[in-house]
């Protein structure tokens, strides 16, 4: 990977955008932006920094033999995609089946938000999830839907505004055992023919 630049090439690059836009970055309502800018991309990319593994590492095996499935929904995020650098905003359902070992629930909203934290394609991020809980985790199965409005579709080119995109990933159990995966989709308030979001 190409190195880092500094913060001040950032900043610098921010006001060449501002320029290309048609505008002066020298005006007092933009001073400050390409500052902001930088500060606000260490934010929105702070993914890059953390390691996925590191978050799931602590797991809890002591479970009692439970052994049902276990869903955290509505998780929100707000991503950006790779080919535009605007924002995607929506929510990530993940679910697994526990094989002894199962993690803290706020694991599974980091695991989204270390991903969401990154340039993103929604099908690449919906994949990365699943796959990394499934290696670190090892249970019988993982799903992950994805659903989220991606800005570049819907403020730019011909698409209309509210238009959903939605994302699926089934592991093991979910991939192999249809009732498995219905039992996921009405957790999660989908019905098992893949519908549309009425967003
Ligand atoms: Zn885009």
């Amino acid at each position: 990977m190409a190195e880092r630049p500094t913060r001040q090439q950032a900043e610098e690059a921010v006001r060449t955008l501002i320029l290309w836009a048609g505008d002066d970055p020298s005006r007092e309502g933009l001073r400050d932006t390409p500052a902001r800018v930088a500060r606000a991309y260490e934010e929105f990319f702070a993914g890059y920094g953390q390691d996925p593994a590191e978050i799931l590492k602590r797991t809890f095996s002591e479970v009692e033999g439970y052994d049902e499935m276990i869903v955290m929904s509505d998780i929100r995020f707000e991503s950006h995609c790779e080919h535009h650098m605007v924002p995607i905003i929506g929510k990530a359902h993940v679910g697994y089946l526990p094989d002894k070992r199962v993690v803290g629930i706020s694991k599974l909203a980091r695991l989204v938000e270390v991903y969401a934290r990154r340039l993103q394609v929604q099908e690449k991020m919906t994949v990365q999830i699943a796959d990394t809980l499934q290696e670190i985790l090892q249970p019988r199965g993982v799903a992950v839907v994805i659903e989220a409005a991606h800005q570049c579709m819907t403020t730019r080119g011909v698409h209309k505004p509210g238009v959903g995109l939605i994302t699926s990933r089934m592991v093991g159990a979910f991939r192999e055992d249809p009732s498995t995966r219905r039992e996921f989709l009405a957790v999660i308030g989908r019905s098992a023919g893949g519908k549309l979001p009425n967003t």
